[in-house]
This record gives C-alpha cells, sequence and structure tokens, in this order.
C-alpha cells in the first residue's frame, strides 16, 4: 500500500485532485465557494462532477449517495449507481452537475419532529462543498445538508454551517474594530477525542442487553476492574493494536488525521483523538470514524462499544470537543499574544466565551443530553452536569486584576487599569490541567468535556458557536458605537469578569461540596437528566438568540426538543423492555433449573444417609427461591410502569414518567438479578459475565 504519505487521502476527492483534474478556471470558482461560499453556477457543477465521477470510477465506484446527518444522530445514504443505458444496449457512467448539487430522498421515515406534514414527504440533500467527497467501498459519498422542502433543517449540518457562519460574522466585526483589515473569515476547529471499548464479537452475540440497547442492563461486578489503574496507557494487546493498526490505515485513506491512540481507564476501554480541523469537517470524520471503528472491529471479530456507560461499576466513554477560533491567515484567536495590545484582543475573545458558557449554561448542558450520556455525567467519572468552566491560576489572577483594578503579579507588576495598553502580558499557561472541569481552558483553546461517546459533535457545537457569536455581538455592538475603544473595551471587559465570575471554578469538580456552592451560593443551573433540561431549549432567551443569529427557526427548535426527548423516551422503554425479557425468560429459568439441580443433589445425599440435614443445599434454595420471587415481582412492576407511560399527554410528561418511575423500576430488577449471578454455577448462568467481557480481548 506505500507509505502513509503516500496513501493519505487516497479516497478523498480533495484539493489536490481538484487541481489535477478540473480545468483551470473551474477550479478557481470551486475554491471561491469553498473560501467564501460564493454561489457556483451550473457549468462549474457539470465540470465538478464529471470530474468527481471520472476520478471515483478509476478507484472502483459504481455508486454516488448524498452523504447526510438526519436527527437519528447517524448518518444516512441512498445509493444511486452511475450507469446510463446507451443507444446501443449498454451503459455508460454519467454523472451530472444536478445530481451533485441536489438529490431528493424520501424524508418521511426520517425524524422531523412534526416539521415535515406526512403528506410532504419530500425532502432534499444540498452538497456542502466544504466538505471533500470521499469513496466508502463502492460508493462516491458526498457531505450534503437534509432539509425540507419548506426549507427547514431537517439535520445537524444545516445548523452547524449556520452557527459557524453566525460566530464568522461577530468575529469579523471585532477584528475589524482592531484594525485588522486582511482577514477574509474566522472559522471555529475541533479536534474530538473518542472513547470506546472493544469486546470479542462471539461474547456481544450472547448479551440481548448489548445487542438491542448497546449497555449491559445486568451484571455482578468482576472481581477486577479499574482499581489497579493498571489500563490507562496502559501497553496495547496484540488484538487491539491489530485493530487500531487497520482502523488508522482506513482512517487515513479518508483523509481524517488520526493521531494519538491509548488505553483508558476502564478495562477493554480506549481512545482515538485525531488532529483538529475546520468544525463542520471535523463533524464529518467523526461521524465516518465511529463508523469506521465499528466496521473494523467487525473483521478483527471484536465489537466496538460506543454506548456511554455499556458496564455500571467502571467508567464509561465520553468525547472531549477541543474547540478554538481561528483566522484564514492562520492566528488562533485564543491564543493569548506576545504584545498587550494583541492581550487585549485575546482577553476580549476570552470573555466571549466566558459570557457564552455562562448565559448558556443550559444550552450547553442539554446539547450533549442523551439517554445513555445520563449515566455518565456526575458519576465521578466525567464532570458533573453543572457547568464551569476552568481557567487555570495564571489567567484567573489576571482576570481577578483587571476587575479589581489591583496590580497583577505577572510579569509586569504594573496596577492594572482603563486603557489597552495596561493590559498585562502573561505566559501560555498549560501545565495546571484540571481534568473535572467541564469546559476547560488548556492554552490556547477549550476543552468541552461534557460530551457523550455516541453523541455527534454537532450538537455541542452548534450551541457553543452560537453563544460566542452572541457574545461577541454584543461586544462589536458597544464597541463600533464607542467614543473610546480603548476605555470602552476595557470596561467591557471588565463588566464580563465581574458579572460571569461565578462559572469560573477552579477546583476539583467531582466534589459533592461543589454542587451544593455551583447551585446555592453561585447559582448555576444543575440538569441531572435529559427531561430535566431539553425542555429549557424552548426558554424565550434561548428561542431569541438562535433566532436572532439565523441558527434555527423557531418551528426547527420545537421540532429539536420534540425529536430529543423523544429519543430519550424510546431509548429507555427498550432498556427496560429488553430488562423485563431477559430476566422473565432467561434469568428466572436459570436460576430454577439451578436451583432443582442443588435439590436433586440434596435428595441424592438424602437417599445415601437418611435424616441428613443438607443445611447448606437447603439454605441456597432458599436463597434462590427469594430471589426468583423478586425477580418476578420487579419484571412485572417495570412492564407495568412502561405501560403506564402511555398515559401520558405528551412527550415532556413521558420522559419525566421515565425518570421517575421506569428507571428506578429498572434498578430495582437489576440489584435481585446481580446477587443471583453471583449465586449460581456459571455454566447455568445465561450470559457471559462482567470479568468474560471486560477481560474477553487480549
Ligand atoms: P489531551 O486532552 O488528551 O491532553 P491533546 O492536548 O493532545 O489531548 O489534544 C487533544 C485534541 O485537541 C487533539 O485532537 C488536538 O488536535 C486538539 N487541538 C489542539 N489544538 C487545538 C486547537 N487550537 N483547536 C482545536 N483543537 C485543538
Ligand atoms: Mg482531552
Amino acid at each position: 500500500m506505500g507509505t502513509v504519505p503516500e496513501y493519505f487521502g487516497c479516497l478523498v476527492f480533495d484539493d489536490r485532485v481538484m487541481k489535477a483534474s478540473l480545468p483551470a478556471d473551474v477550479y478557481r470558482s470551486l475554491r471561491k465557494t469553498i473560501d467564501e461560499g460564493a454561489r457556483l453556477d451550473s457549468s462549474v457543477a457539470n465540470a465538478v462532477a464529471t470530474a468527481m465521477k471520472d476520478w471515483a470510477v478509476a478507484h472502483g465506484a459504481t455508486h454516488y449517495t448524498h452523504w447526510f446527518q438526519p436527527l437519528t444522530g447517524i448518518t444516512a445514504e441512498k445509493h444511486d449507481s452511475f450507469i446510463y443505458p446507451s443507444p446501443d444496449g449498454g451503459v455508460i457512467m454519467e454523472f451530472s452537475g444536478k445530481e451533485l448539487i441536489k438529490g431528493e430522498p424520501d424524508a418521511s421515515s426520517f425524524p422531523s419532529g412534526g416539521l415535515r406534514a406526512t403528506f410532504e414527504a419530500r425532502g432534499y440533500t444540498a452538497w456542502d462543498p466544504t466538505s471533500y467527497a470521499f469513496i466508502k467501498g463502492k460508493t462516491l459519498c458526498i457531505p450534503t445538508a437534509f432539509c425540507s422542502y419548506g426549507g427547514e433543517a431537517l439535520d445537524k449540518k444545516t445548523p452547524l454551517l449556520r452557527s459557524m457562519k453566525a460566530l464568522n460574522k461577530q468575529a469579523m466585526r471585532i477584528l475589524r474594530l482592531f484594525g485588522n483589515d486582511t482577514v477574509k473569515c474566522v472559522r471555529t476547529s475541533v479536534g474530538p477525542e473518542q472513547e470506546y471499548f472493544l469486546i470479542a464479537k462471539e461474547m456481544y452475540d450472547r448479551r440481548p442487553d448489548l445487542r438491542f440497547t448497546g449497555r449491559t442492563l445486568f451484571g455482578a461486578k468482576a472481581p477486577k476492574g479499574q482499581e489497579m489503574d493498571d489500563h490507562y496507557f496502559g501497553v496495547i494487546k496484540p488484538r487491539v493494536a491489530a485493530f487500531m493498526e487497520e482502523l488508522n490505515e482506513e482512517l487515513w485513506k479518508l483523509g481524517i488525521l488520526a493521531k494519538t491512540e491509548h488505553n483508558e481507564v476502564a478495562p477493554a476501554q480506549h481512545e482515538l483523538a485525531p488532529i483538529y480541523s475546520t468544525t463542520n469537517i471535523a463533524t464529518d470524520h467523526n461521524q465516518l470514524t465511529m463508523e469506521i471503528m465499528q466496521k473494523v472491529a467487525a473483521k478483527h471479530g471484536l465489537v466496538c462499544l460506543l454506548h456511554e456507560k455499556p458496564f455500571a461499576g467502571v467508567n464509561g466513554s465520553g468525547k472531549h470537543n477541543n474547540w478554538s477560533m481561528a483566522t484564514d491567515t492562520g492566528t488562533n484567536l485564543l491564543s493569548p499574544g506576545d504584545t498587550p495590545y494583541e492581550n487585549a484582543q485575546f482577553l476580549l475573545f476570552l470573555c466571549a466565551v466566558i459570557k457564552a458558557v455562562d448565559d448558556y449554561q443550559d444550552l450547553l448542558r442539554l446539547s450533549v443530553a442523551t439517554a445513555g450520556n445520563d449515566h455518565r455525567l456526575g458519576a465521578n467519572e466525567a464532570p458533573p452536569a453543572v457547568i464551569s468552566i476552568f481557567l487555570g491560576d495564571e489567567l484567573t489572577g489576571v482576570l481577578e486584576a483587571i476587575e479589581t483594578g489591583t496590580p497583577y503579579n505577572g510579569a509586569e507588576k504594573k496596577q492594572m487599569k482603563l486603557g489597552v495598553d495596561v493590559l498585562p502580558r502573561f505566559n501560555r499557561d498549560t501545565t495546571d490541567r484540571n481534568r473535572t472541569s467541564p469546559f476547560a481552558f488548556t492554552g490556547n483553546k477549550f476543552e468541552f468535556r461534557m460530551l457523550g461517546s455516541s453523541n455527534s459533535i454537532a450538537c455541542a457545537n452548534i450551541m457553543l458557536n452560537s453563544a460566542v457569536a452572541e457574545s461577541l455581538k454584543i461586544y462589536a455592538d458597544r464597541l463600533e458605537g464607542a467614543e473610546d475603544f480603548e476605555t470602552t473595551l476595557h470596561e467591557m471587559i471588565r463588566k464580563t469578569i465581574k458579572d460571569h465570575k461565578r462559572i469560573i471554578f477552579n477546583g476539583n469538580g467531582y466534589d459533592d461540596a461543589w454542587i451544593k456552592e455551583a447551585t446555592e451560593r453561585r447559582g448555576l443551573h444543575n440538569y441531572p437528566t435529559t427531561p430535566d433540561c431539553m425542555p429549557h431549549l424552548l426558554d424565550k432567551k434561548n428561542i431569541d438568540m438562535l433566532t436572532a443569529h439565523g441558527v434555527y427557526s423557531q418551528a426547527e427548535l420545537k421540532s429539536r426538543c420534540e425529536i430529543m426527548l423523544e429519543n430519550y423516551c424510546k431509548a429507555v422503554t427498550i432498556e427496560a423492555n429488553t430488562m423485563v425479557t431477559m430476566a422473565k425468560t432467561e434469568i428466572v429459568p436459570a436460576v430454577e433449573a439451578y436451583a432443582m439441580e442443588v435439590a436433586k443433589a440434596a435428595a441424592a445425599k438424602k437417599a445415601l444417609e437418611a435424616g441428613l440435614a443438607c443445611s447448606y443445599e437447603s439454605a441456597l434454595i432458599r436463597k434462590l427461591s427469594a430471589l426468583t420471587d423478586k425477580i418476578a415481582v420487579k419484571a412485572d412492576e417495570l412492564e407495568e410502569a412502561v405501560l403506564a407511560l402511555h398515559t401520558a399527554q405528551d412527550v415532556i410528561a413521558q420522559a419525566n414518567a421515565i425518570r421517575d418511575t421506569v428507571l428506578i423500576k429498572m434498578r430495582e430488577l437489576r440489584v435481585p438479578c446481580d446477587e443471583a449471578e453471583t449465586l449460581t454455577a456459571k455454566k447455568y448462568w445465561p450470559y457471559p459475565t462482567y470479568g468474560d467481557l471486560l477481560f474477553s480481548v487480549n
């Protein structure tokens, strides 16, 4: 296959291929579309389509698809072949500009949350030329946005692109105010660190809970878990190494910058981090990465679990979203500069993020809310459900000095007061890494750590971009009208610090005392579950902000809220039904069969020696019998709780009922089942145990 630089991106219709295969004028107009969002005229589209098709066919492709990201959270594709009948009875391979730019999948089976009436089933997909087309198997995949005929976004890419546009617009206003006339655009970049579990396929196949829900719903603790701290960064086992090697190759061929891989905290848990890229590309790439992880795992007799909490009692999986803003000229706007003037600009962008995170805590929280992630947030392994920002001591010191007008103990011990020229110089602080903060500044980027491993990163970035755009807009409005730029700037920075310092917390986010302080003293939101936070999507302040920046329409927001709550209800209902079935049809019969075997043993002993007490057997049978009674009762109660959901008036009521009854009954059913597992002979137990699952791959 050659060296990595030789095959990297070989399945991507990237800039190198475009340059080589397109006529110079076509290439130039396409570049203008990619870089500046200019409209593409139809002759250019036709030329691009033909070049794309020729390149794809030369690489063995027979089909093309508009690849999109509906609100199911996974990607969708409908394949069409390139064939076109020719008069002589044969076929030629054809692909037009029209087919490249627009597709018309039947939208009726994708969730729309009421956006698309069923009589108007059509939706359309529209090419996103900023994310390169690529080949998967025998199909040319064209990244697209997915909308209804009324123009409402039915996907995650459209609002993401809109949020990037909104942030670009406001950030450009700020840069112009700082006298920068050369920058053409500001883009956000993301590097998502992806956690996952790998387990043996033959064991996965024997667990209905894993197959139907992606997580174990039963399972007694294994004798060994993560207590020895021997897995994190540990030596990678041969089967896992072989998986990672093939995964890297597949990702590199697709132009995905897979960079870092290591074992994570829990047994069987691993992480993959790419080098960061522009947010919409990073999002596409992360979706592809998750898909390819599962495919490659299957080839190795493994299953890649992306669920946030596959196993109780050991760490779950998240996704750290490393986020920054940069100009097209390569300046990272979250990087402290060398001069006080650059630092003033840096501080303003920093303050924009601080204000955004405080003002829109609820949006950030709900952007990562799913039934799966609810098991993780606040469970002493992931950040709490309360959002706060870690800045580190140095930066916090700078902000305090500005707020109070006192000297800053950094390099320059100057009195800090109004005026840009006296804002301090300070060094980048990358050493102090706080792992417990949900939103941490790490030197030149923010790391948002609440995302679940299976989440599309689109949602979190839509909210982050939009909220920061809003802060920047407020700043730009004030500064553009200011008489004295420097005084106004300084005052604004100071006011932001004063108003929003409650969101800054450099201590241990896993500590219960913090949650108390955060909610009681600082008034920060604490929304532990999806039904607690999701309805806030429709709070007036959130609708106002998101519609003002053109990121979502009100109808789109309503539909998102509905779909996210529906997804929550469906996910938990499937789990509950799976538990009932497993308990009634496999666990109880297994325990009964084992009790019968024990009873037979006792009877045999008594036959040998009349009057023998058989106290061990009697006690065990009594215990097992008490457990099966309890399991039967709890399974019935859970079943009833699920049935009662039908009486809920709307999806919010249903989600609340799930939180307040179904999830509790699920926990109650699990207890006697897990206890029965520890008392039942292994050969009778119907499922691979936690020990089997977590230590199955060598
Ligand atoms: P860790 O958090 O495990 O220490 P790293 O510091 O190696 O991880 O970086 C994690 C991710 O952050 C990588 O994907 C990296 O490419 C990304 N990253 C680095 N710089 C930036 C930046 N300026 N903007 C966005 N992401 C970045
Ligand atoms: Mg990290």
